[in-house]
């Protein structure tokens, strides 16, 4: 039997295997929901080994960039983002979901570039450009933005992006690696650095990073209506300039802002 053949019968086992029972080891546990929005969402890349590769590549990246030395600004960020992730860790406390913020070490930088962006590495490595700073204005401006990066990572979009490359995108050289014992995945690691910086979101994960951003900046005691004001004045710098980094990962501002409106009230009710 020629070896693709093979190959492509034990992929298809492997596939069967993986719908019928998700008892493969390496895989294991193959789903997991998202906390809050009880979302169900694959998860069969490790988490340790995502935030790992998001923590390297958080140190070339604090090495490489000009980080900005203006001491209102990094203030801010740390506070801002200090003070969501604790009113995270005690909600989560407080719904007995705190071990799936065990693996969480957050950091925030702020990088000295005039691009209109942010972002949030797996394992919660954040890092605003001070361009985006005219978009965000103040504090709470900053918190939404901040709310909805923390959501990405808290909502472990990442290890879902990754997994479902695993399966369906980048699958059949990732599987040919592990059916021939050999997950070296080189591959899959580049793709994984990737992950939360340069390649876009699902409109599904960027609409639960919305939802559960709004609910954490509120928790944290921001005004959440100053997220409207941050995605009309993107909205506005992406008529004037050349679209904005962050609207590149990012959908258009468009129906998110009526969405924004259509929660707020329901947040305020059950969060504040
Ligand atoms: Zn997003």
């Amino acid at each position: 039997m020629e070896y693709t053949t093979i190959v492509n019968q034990n992929r298809r086992a492997f596939l069967k295997t993986l719908g019928c029972t998700c008892c493969v080891p390496f895989l294991l546990p193959s789903c997991t929901q998202v906390a809050i929005t009880e979302r169900n969402q694959l998860s069969i890349y490790p988490e340790s080994v995502i935030n790992q590769n998001a923590h390297n590549a958080y140190q070339n990246i604090k090495k490489e960039s000009k980080l900005s030395i203006n001491k209102l600004h990094n203030r801010q960020l740390n506070t801002v983002g200090t003070r969501i992730t604790k009113a995270v860790q005690i909600y989560f406390e407080n719904i007995g979901k705190k071990e799936s913020l065990d693996n969480f070490d957050w950091e925030f930088i702020l990088i000295e570039d005039d691009s209109l962006n942010a972002w949030c590495m797996p394992g919660g490595k954040i890092a605003f450009y001070t361009g985006i700073l005219d978009i965000t204005k103040n504090e709470d401006g900053m918190a939404a933005v901040m709310g909805h990066e923390i959501a990405h990572a808290v909502a472990k979009h990442s290890v879902e992006r990754a997994s479902q490359a695993v399966l369906f995108n980048i699958g059949s050289t990732i599987l040919d690696s592990v059916l021939d014992g050999a997950l070296s995945a080189s591959r899959v690691d580049d793709y994984v650095v990737q992950l939360g910086i340069n390649l876009p979101f699902g409109r599904l994960q960027e609409s639960e990073a919305d939802y559960l951003g709004l609910i954490f900046m509120t928790l944290a005691g921001y005004d959440n209506t100053a997220s409207i004001g941050v995605w009309e004045r993107m909205q506005e710098a992406s008529k004037s300039r050349t679209p904005p980094e962050f609207l590149s990962t990012h959908p258009t501002p468009g129906n998110r802002i009526k969405k924004l409106q259509q929660w707020i009230p329901e947040i305020n009710a059950k969060y504040t």
